[in-house]
């Protein structure tokens, strides 16, 4: 079946993409730096627009569309697209919602163990001529209690990776979580407040809607101990960066680690200033792997949109 349809892809993606969509007859505009002027004034020639995180689809592009049927976001979350606008225009949106799991979990995993061994500093310390062996006394993981905020598709993965070390899981969620994972997982489920007075570790994995934005500022902080750590690897804007900084500082909590943002790039959060703080430039699913997932699974999906609707 051929397609004759255009295609504008807004952001790098892997080349596994245009070669679904190439062989379903779809021509296909690849611009991965186009810019927000430069959209204003072609988007209107597209049926399917493509992007990752980079662009930001806003109501004023969307409004200016006129034969656009699908936008694929290739990743997971659906924050940079005004939803309500594309709904208005009868566009469909779609994303690539487990491509990522993997990638997100694993990272978060590695900043576990990279602030529990204090890594970054035993690092740092070689390569300054100082053998800091004395002073870098870390913490197991073993036995620790993890508490995950969101258990959907990276909150899940986590948990069992987690559990593979021997961690004790604590969840919260706000929708129902399926008996029979957390029985797999001994799941400790509890509301949000009860987790972050109990968790040595707190990982964030919900969505950055309304309700969620600064989910985590100073009130949600002072519940914590002083020894936990928090991972924040999905959403800036749902941890008040404030309230974290001063929270670092103060000694409120031991350290956290941080792949998202409120503004990105984040070159100048004062968050730099801290030694108790790893910063990561949301790398959450920059993996070989999660690239060429997401990209199979939105050519796929825009493959199957143009069958089931032609
Ligand atoms: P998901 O939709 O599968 O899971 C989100 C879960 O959060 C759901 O179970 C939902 O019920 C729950 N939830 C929503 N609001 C909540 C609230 N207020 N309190 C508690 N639970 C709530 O999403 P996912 O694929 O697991 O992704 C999780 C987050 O990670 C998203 O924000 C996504 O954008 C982000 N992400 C980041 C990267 C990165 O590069 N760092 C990569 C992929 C995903």
């Amino acid at each position: 079946m051929s397609f004759n349809k255009s295609v504008l892809i807004c952001d790098p993606v892997d080349p596994i993409l245009h070669k679904i969509l190439k062989a379903g007859g779809l021509n296909i505009t690849y611009n991965p730096t186009i810019t927000n002027d430069e959209l204003v004034e072609v988007i209107k020639d597209f049926n399917i627009v493509v992007i990752r995180s980079r662009t930001k689809l806003t109501k004023n592009l969307i409004e200016k569309t006129d034969k656009c049927i699908i936008i694929a976001r290739v990743g997971v979350g659906l924050d940079n697209i005004d939803l309500k606008a594309a709904y208005q225009k009868n566009i469909k949106v779609i994303n690539s919602a487990e491509s990522a799991a993997t990638a997100v979990a694993e990272l978060v995993l590695c900043l576990l163990l990279t602030l529990s061994r204090q890594i970054i500093k035993a690092n740092d310390g070689i390569k300054n001529n100082k053998w800091l062996k004395k002073e870098l006394v870390g913490s197991e993981l073993k036995g620790k209690y993890l508490g995950i905020i969101g258990l959907g598709n990276v909150g899940k993965r986590l948990s069992r990776l987690a559990r593979g070390l021997n961690m004790n899981i604590i969840g919260y969620d706000i929708n129902p979580i399926d008996e029979t994972y957390s029985r797999e997982i001994g799941l400790i489920k509890t509301d949000l407040n009860t987790l972050l007075k109990s968790s040595d570790y707190v990982s964030l994995h919900i969505p950055l809607i309304d309700s969620t934005y600064h989910l985590i500022d100073k009130n949600e902080l002072d519940m914590m101990k002083e020894t936990a750590i928090l991972i924040n690897t999905s959403r800036g804007g749902i941890v008040d960066e404030e309230s974290l900084y001063h929270a670092l500082k103060n000694g409120d909590i031991a350290g956290a680690a941080l792949d998202v943002f409120e503004k990105e790039p984040a070159l100048e959060t004062k968050l730099i200033d801290l030694q108790n703080v790893i910063l990561t430039p949301h790398i959450g699913a920059q993996t070989r792997e999660a690239q060429s997932l997401a990209a199979n699974v939105i050519a796929e999906k825009i493959i199957y949109h143009l069958k089931t609707t032609s």
